[in-house]
């Protein structure tokens, strides 16, 4: 199988590469922030409680978040391999897709970190803020409240994939066809 980790901050363009990678490498996509945005949008009562930490731009806890993407990976075992988009974002979580993955006799090959400077990720989430209608790209506070959870709680990640030599860095400034390429590019070198 082949699993990726597609890592990086808010705006970095997980979203946008996910929906690339998984139509070439017939991937499926598991973006936990899509996942609770639906329970959200079913006003689940999962979703209730998410939205009031989403909203904010804190973190849902370890227990959800780990619980959605072991349901997701049990439904789709046996095709080629999956996109994680957003996840893991704490050292608890990048423990437990491990194990989950050694549960199914698989490993992830390769996390695929973007890397995209502070002022364009700004640039990008208030665009994006003008058609997402998400409550977390509205504003300067919530975007910095975003990026302070990432520096402090899932930038620290990529020692976690580098000490497993698993960590590729990947230039996501410009052209998100020429990015795309530099993806691809890191995928078929292999693991
Ligand atoms: P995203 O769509 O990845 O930007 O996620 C939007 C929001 O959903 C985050 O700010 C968190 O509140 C929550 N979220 C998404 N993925 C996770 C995760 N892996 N762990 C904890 N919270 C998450």
């Amino acid at each position: 199988m082949l699993n990726i980790i597609l890592f990086g901050p808010p705006g970095a363009g997980k979203g946008t590469q996910s929906a690339k990678l998984i139509e070439k490498y017939k991937l499926v996509h598991l973006s936990t922030g899509d996942i609770l945005r639906a329970e959200v949008a079913a006003q689940t009562p999962l979703g209730k409680e998410a939205k009031l930490l989403m909203d904010k731009g804190v973190l849902v806890s370890d227990n959800i978040v780990i619980g959605m993407i072991d349901a997701k990976i049990v439904k789709n075992m046996g095709g080629n391999g999956f996109i994680f988009d957003g996840f893991p974002r704490t050292l608890p979580q990048a423990e437990s897709l491990d194990k989950l993955m050694a549960t199914h006799s698989t490993s992830i090959t390769m996390t695929l970190a973007l890397e995209v400077n502070e002022k364009e990720l700004f640039h990008r989430i208030s665009l994006r803020g003008k058609s997402s209608g998400r409550v977390d790209d509205q504003d300067e506070a919530t975007f910095h409240k975003r990026m302070n959870v990432y520096n402090n709680e899932t930038s620290p990640l990529k020692h976690y994939y580098k000490s497993q030599n698993k960590l590729r860095q990947v230039n996501g400034m410009g052209e998100v066809d020429d990015i795309f390429n530099a993806l691809c590019a890191e995928i078929d070198k292999g693991a």
